[in-house]
């Protein structure tokens, strides 16, 4: 079992909305370091290797190197911190936002010397009362301090800080949907490009980072990029918040070091299988990825390993499933949560997510058949790709995923079976 390495949620610095607690454990460190050397701050996250912690994995640096060359010098310039979070399953963003907004504000802050913007934006999913309540409250604490002064002075003229509710949609924290919900629209994903990197708010060069992401980017600022790359395992750098749930002991939130295996993070830090279940399988980084099982126990839980096993670490929620827990059941509730979800604007996902939750249903209540799997599997291969956003892909790799590996289990469903 690897050392417990916390970062973002080492106890004394969990000081909910105390600015002076967070300040009192070092914080602001990394800012002031951040204002001495803004150009340096991009290259620090390039030796860091930091990830963008809310699916994709992309280099935090190449956005934000992306970001900082657009639209020339001089405008208004944008950074948003995404906690719309309302995946299935995941709950680290929601957790920081509660217990350390000002981690999250800071880096959102250190961001913004980096990338020369001036609006700072925490865009926090309504639903979650407690997280938006301490955000309201960490922001107004900071509006006084002086790095917020130095900033704005680095930046020569006024810089804003504050939180705007998202629509509480799942498509909400799509980083276009995102743009338009600031905008004071309905959170329909466009077409990219442009990304809002290039023109997102009001036209303007937008900066969208996951919370977590955010959130590490202060200490790695403070301790320094050696330092936060040793605390990966092997080839991976820092460390990642896996949200655990399902048939385990002890379903949380685990900080552990980036390439931890999926045993260790289950069977160790997790206590195993609840009493007298056995492990079947895992939806890993949430509900829209591909299935693992028993023989992908030991992969590290890395961007690079887990897509090696064509699967995703996405948010690193990690749903564990037990032997005589049914798929089809499970599957039925995912794909039904994305056809709830998909706004509409595609006729392809709109019909697709409607026809896959129906489908689905029919073989999972004892009425489908042979035919019906054929029907999914058809539909498996012609939606990928038909949606302005990732929706669809998210509801058909599901679907396809449990089809390829718990197809038995489909077919025990049919009719007359
Ligand atoms: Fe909306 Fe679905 Fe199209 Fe995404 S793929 S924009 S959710 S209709």
């Amino acid at each position: 079992m690897h050392r417990l390495n916390q970062v973002l949620l080492a106890m004394d610095r969990l000081v909910g909305a105390d600015l002076a607690g967070w300040l009192a454990h070092g914080g602001g460190t990394g800012l002031a370091r951040a204002l001495d050397h803004p150009a340096g701050v991009i290259g620090v996250l390039a030796e860091a290797d930091l990830r963008g912690m809310g699916g994709a994995g992309f280099p935090t640096h190449r956005k934000w190197a992306f970001v900082a060359a657009a639209g020339g010098s001089g405008g208004d310039r944008y950074v948003v911190c995404n906690g719309n979070e309302d995946e299935p399953g995941t709950f680290k963003d929601r957790f920081l936002l509660e217990h350390a907004p000002h981690q999250v504000i800071e880096g959102a802050l250190i961001a913004a010397t980096a990338v020369g913007a001036n609006h700072v934006i925490l865009y926090v999913n309504p639903h979650q009362t407690e997280a938006l309540r301490t955000c309201r409250e960490a922001v107004a604490q900071w509006l006084d301090h002086p790095l917020l002064a130095r900033l704005a002075a680095q930046l020569g003229g006024a810089v804003t800080l504050a939180v705007v509710p998202s629509s509480g949609l799942y498509i909400g924290g799509e980083e276009t949907a995102v743009v338009a919900t600031i905008e004071g629209g309905f959170p329909f994903p466009r077409k990219k490009p442009p990304y809002p990197g290039q023109s997102g708010i009001r036209g303007a060069p937008t900066l969208i980072n996951n919370t977590e992401t955010l959130a590490h980017v202060p200490h790695i600022l403070r301790e320094g990029a050696a330092w936060y790359r040793d605390l990966g395992v092997g080839a991976a750098c820092g460390t990642k918040l896996y949200s655990l749930s399902g048939d385990v002991l002890r379903p949380g939130l685990y900080e552990l070091p980036m390439g931890t295996t999926l045993e260790d993070l289950i069977f160790s830090f997790g206590g195993g299988m609840l009493q007298g279940k056995e492990f079947k399988a895992v939806f890993t980084g949430g509900p829209s990825n591909t299935l693992l099982t028993k023989r992908d126990l030991d992969v590290p839980l890395d961007f690079e390993s887990v897509r090696e096993r064509r699967s995703r670490l996405g948010t690193g929620a990690m749903i564990v499933i037990s032997e005589g827990t049914s798929i089809v059941r499970k599957v039925a509730e995912y794909v039904q949560f994305f056809a709830d979800g998909s706004c509409g604007q595609c006729p392809p996902c709109k019909g697709g997510t409607f026809q896959l939750a129906r489908l689905i249903h029919r073989i999972d209540t004892g009425r489908g058949i042979r035919a019906d799997l054929e029907a999914l599997e058809n539909l498996c291969r012609i939606l990928p790709g038909s949606g302005r956003c990732g929706l669809i892909d998210g509801a058909v790799t599901v679907v396809d995923s449990s089809l390829h590996t718990f197809r038995e289990e489909y077919e025990s469903h049919l009719l007359g079976r």
